[in-house]
């Protein structure tokens, strides 16, 4: 890394210390769908989904999203945000997730569903502590060309409904887009005008059969440039450093840059393999505690968990089935690692 660099990761490092305990926490987001009736955003894997597919129909089950939930809350994993393509729930089918997952975590969810009325930031206040703006990047040129059809003022409209009904705010922002270093002035002003506590650093995942296909990963010096101006300028935001199974030897480089949190692994999928590990490594080499597991299941009795809860027989009944098919392969995979 450039002398500049590391002396700016050295000062974000001590800023961070200052302010945050030496800990850190790997963040899960739960998607209720694979598929988005905006669909043309040009990094996102949803605008890959097949166009014959209506988006409504990419559903996930409703026993297969609350067994995530249940699972992320035993392994120690935060919930990032709760999402899914714009437009795929209606409002009181989102309501109803909404309740039944809260009353799993038992604690209110970020919402991350695209640009959302005040009327309904209102009725869904009862479970949401705040509102993730999907906003990519703040460059307006940038974003035209990567988000063709989801501008950002009506973004800008809901972080104002949800200020006036003190929600908390958060954005996403992704490295690789286009962006360059000038733009951290506009950023850094869209964070104080909106007063954002919360942002997702991603590094742009290069999804095949995007355009971005053959752009290159993101840098992890260019994440944690990122990361360490933000933590400089703003000493208390929350970051979430998004990272990927193919860049996880960067984890402890975006932590010492000031990231609070780890996200976007695949944690079920990978739970247990010895890239999972890794990431538990790359927390200590850092100096943080990781909080939660990625690699070993905790001992928990399943089924009388799920019978706690005030859902219908028949939603138990398939939220058993579903958590067994996800812990089966889990378990599978830790048992590799130990062998
Ligand atoms: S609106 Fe969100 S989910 Fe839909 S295509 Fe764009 S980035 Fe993907």
């Amino acid at each position: 890394m450039d002398p500049q660099n590391q002396s700016l990761v050295t000062q974000a490092d001590t800023i961070y210390q200052e302010h945050f305990p030496p800990s850190v926490r790997f963040e899960r987001a739960i998607f209720f769908s694979w598929g988005c009736t905006i669909g043309d955003c040009t990094f996102c894997y949803m605008s890959t989904q097949p166009a014959d597919k209506p988006p409504r129909e990419t559903r996930r089950s409703t026993e297969s999203i609350l067994a995530e939930f249940l699972l992320a809350k035993h392994l120690g994993w935060d919930i990032g945000f709760f999402t899914g393509g714009i437009g795929v729930l209606k409002p009181d089918e989102l309501e109803v997730m909404l309740q039944a997952a809260v009353e799993i975590t038992g604690d209110k969810l970020w919402l991350s569903v695209g640009p959302v009325s005040r009327l309904h930031l209102q009725r869904y206040l009862p479970y949401i502590k705040g509102v993730v703006g999907s906003t990519e990047t703040i460059n307006p040129q940038l974003h035209k060309k990567v988000c063709p059809s989801k501008p950002l003022a009506p973004y800008e409209r809901m972080f104002e409904a949800a200020r006036e009904l003190g929600l908390q705010r958060a954005m996403t922002f992704i490295v690789g887009l286009g962006e360059t270093r000038e733009d951290l002035l506009l950023l850094k002003e869209f964070i104080h005008k909106y007063d954002i506590s919360k942002i997702h650093v991603y590094g742009l995942i290069p999804q095949k059969g995007t355009i971005h296909e053959k752009d290159p990963v993101p840098s992890a010096e260019e994440q944690a440039w990122w990361i360490a101006q933000l933590r400089i300028a703003f000493p208390l935001l929350d970051i979430q450093c998004g990272i990927w199974e193919d860049r996880v030897e960067r984890v402890s480089l975006l932590l010492q840059a000031g990231a609070n949190s780890i996200s976007k692994f695949k944690a079920i999928k990978l739970f247990g393999t010895a890239v999972a590990q890794e990431i538990e490594n790359e927390a200590a080499k850092a100096g943080r505690t990781f909080v939660g597991t990625l690699t070993r299941l905790p001992d928990v009795d399943w089924n009388q968990e799920i019978e706690r809860f005030s859902f219908a027989s028949e939603l138990k009944k398939r939220m058993k089935i579903k958590l067994e098919q996800y812990l089966g392969p889990m378990k599978k995979l830790q048992d590799n690692l130990s062998d």
